[in-house]
Parts: structure tokens; sequence; C-alpha cells
């Protein structure tokens, strides 16, 4: 289908080759598995852009991955680079622009309860794939406000109460939606629960590192779990919130230690799905919603130059698939691809 003749709109759709979407088409793949890299920066991964402005953190399985699969090195991530809408840029396959006076979830709800737009669950539950969310932070929440019927679907939720800014990990309530009910997935769930981390005596990165840790092994958990029982194949969506909690909270050093965690848990996936025998029927993309940077005071802010520093507009693209012409793609792309280029052809 050369990716092109759906009713998804693509602005900003790279200039690749018909054949290196052909070839990722042929291919196939049953599982699918988007790892959403929450604040993590192109520029800051070791040698990812040749003009990276910042020395950036050897990690060893995101360097694999390029090798293995293609690399987007200008890739753009969402602009304004607030996490809602770059998850909801991917979801859609088009840009979304907030009013800034008005609340942001209401405004993406509206977008969601919008049955005539097409967007990737709609796809993966056309393709009976069992849809698994996890969703650590309220950003990516609203993303549970999308019903489609006949699903097949887990998802994960922590919701953040900013009243109690003081801590980390009291202030989030777990949330568990599983349609419909699963019987085999409750042992799991209890499981998952119970691994929750709560011990708010340690110090905030110490806090954070647990958190990390429980996102990567409940992810984990939930993946090797589903493609054992699910025959149809899967499509999971993981928001990684390590590097956004840890540049915010925990400053620079922390956020470089925070990527070598991301960098651990994608050879751990890498290693898991060998292990069971799915990793070529498996297509895994990771992309970030948006860059970090330290070289400004407004590290949080609206405005300021943060949005247009390299290392926060561009985000990693890396898919596992090979492509005959290159294993690095230059012309410019966004994460608009993520929907319209790589899942229409999921295999069923
Ligand atoms: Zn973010």
């Amino acid at each position: 289908m050369g990716g092109s003749g759906s009713g998804w709109p693509s602005p900003g759709r790279p200039n690749l080759t018909s054949d290196a979407v052909e070839i990722i088409e042929e291919q196939g793949h049953r599982n699918v598995i988007i790892i959403m890299a929450d604040a993590l920066g192109a520029d800051y991964l070791y040698q990812y852009r040749k003009s990276a402005s910042i020395e950036g953190v050897l990690a060893v399985n995101f360097d694999f991955l390029t090798r293995e699969g293609v690399k987007i090195s200008d890739c753009l991530g969402a602009r304004p680079p607030h996490t809602e809408t770059g998850i909801a840029r991917m979801f859609f396959g088009r840009d979304i622009i907030l009013d800034h006076t008005q609340e942001p979830f209401l405004q993406i709800e509206r977008l969601v309860q919008d049955s005539s737009q097409d967007h990737l669950l709609k796809l993966a539950v056309q393709h009976n794939k069992f849809v698994f969310n996890l969703l650590p932070r309220s950003d990516s929440a609203w993303l549970t406000q999308i019903n489609i019927p006949r699903q097949k679907r887990l998802d994960i939720l922590l919701w953040e109460s900013w009243k109690d800014q003081s801590n980390l990990l009291t202030n989030h309530s777990l949330e568990f939606k599983i349609e419909p009910n699963f019987p085999h997935l409750r042992k799991l769930k209890d499981q998952i629960k119970h691994s929750y981390p709560t011990d708010i005596s340690q110090t905030p990165f110490v806090q954070l590192k647990n958190l990390s840790q429980w996102v990567h092994n409940t992810s984990l958990t939930v993946i090797k779990h589903l493609l054992k029982t699910e025959a149809d194949g899967i499509f999971a969506f993981i928001h990684d919130p390590t590097l956004e909690f840890l540049g915010h909270w925990c400053g620079e050093q922390a956020y470089r230690e925070g990527i070598i965690w991301t960098d651990e848990y994608l050879g751990r996936l890498i290693a898991q799905l060998r292990e069971q025998g799915v990793y070529d029927n498996t297509l895994i993309l990771l992309t970030a919603d948006h860059g970090m940077t330290f070289r400004t005071k407004d590290q949080l802010g609206n405005h300021g130059d943060f949005y247009s520093r390299p290392e926060v507009k561009y985000v990693p693209f890396i898919f596992n698939k090979k492509v005959p012409i290159s294993n690095v793609i230059t012309s410019h792309a966004s994460t608009l691809e993520v929907a319209k280029s790589w899942l229409e052809n999921l295999e069923k």
C-alpha cells in the first residue's frame, strides 16, 4: 500500500523512499510496542544526531537498535512540546493545537470523543490486537477516554495529585481498567499493585529510581504475559516518565543517569522478546514527546528559549526493522509519522 491512500492526514511526512515503506510492509509485524520516553532529547543520546550540541550519554541498547533497525536523525517532537499534545499527535497523526487559556485535558477529550477520527487504538482493534497502555502520568491518562468497541484492553494508570507536591510516590493513585474482565489478568493486577513503591523515607532520587523500575518491570511483566496468551498479537504503548521526573526534580546528572536506566530497559525488552521467540515479528518503536535542556533558567516554562533549543526540539525515533537503503534517515520527520507510516501494516 506504500503507506499512502488512507484517510489519515499526515502533514510533515518524511521524504522516505517508497522502498523503505514497502519493505517494512512486506515484513509485517504481529506485535507493536511503542515506548514514549518522556523528555528524552535526541541530542542526549551518544552519536544520535551529528549536530548534537551537547555530549550524549553512551547508551548501548539504543545504539544496538539503531544498527539493527532504522533511526530518523532529524525527528521533531511536539511544538510546543507539551506531553499531552506530543502523545495526541502520535495517536491521531496530526498536529493538535491547544488553546492555552483552556484546560488541555478537556480539549483533548473532545477530540478523542469524536468517533470519526482515525487513531492508533482504532487501528489496533481493527487488527484484533490486545491493547495495553501503561500511563504513569496525568499527561497521558486521557488515552483511557478513547473508547473502542470490541476491545481487548488493559490500561494501567497513575494519577498525580499535585496537592501534595512534597511527596513523589504517595501523591499518585493507581488505577486499572481491564476490558472485558480477564480472570487471568487479576493475579497479574494484584502483583503489580503490591510492587508499587511507597517508601517515602528515601531521597527524591531514590524514590524516582524505584518508580522508574516499577514502570519498567510492570511493562515487561505485562508484555511477557500477553505475548503468551494473545494469539492475535498485542499493541502496547508505554509512557516512560523516568526522564521527565528526574530532569525536573533532580537535575542534569540524574537525568543523564536516567538515560542509562531507560537504555537498560530497552535491552531487557529486546532480550525478553528474543527469549519468547517473537522479536522478529514485533515492531519496537522508540520515541519521545520532547527533549530536555539544562541550559536555561526556564526549565519548566512555556517561553524563553526552552522550546527552540535543539536538545528539546529533536527527539529520537528508532525502530527495529531494516530497510535496504540505509539505516539512517536524515530527511526531516516528526512524531506524526508514528501513526501513518508504520502502524498501517499490522498482521492480522
Ligand atoms: Zn513530557
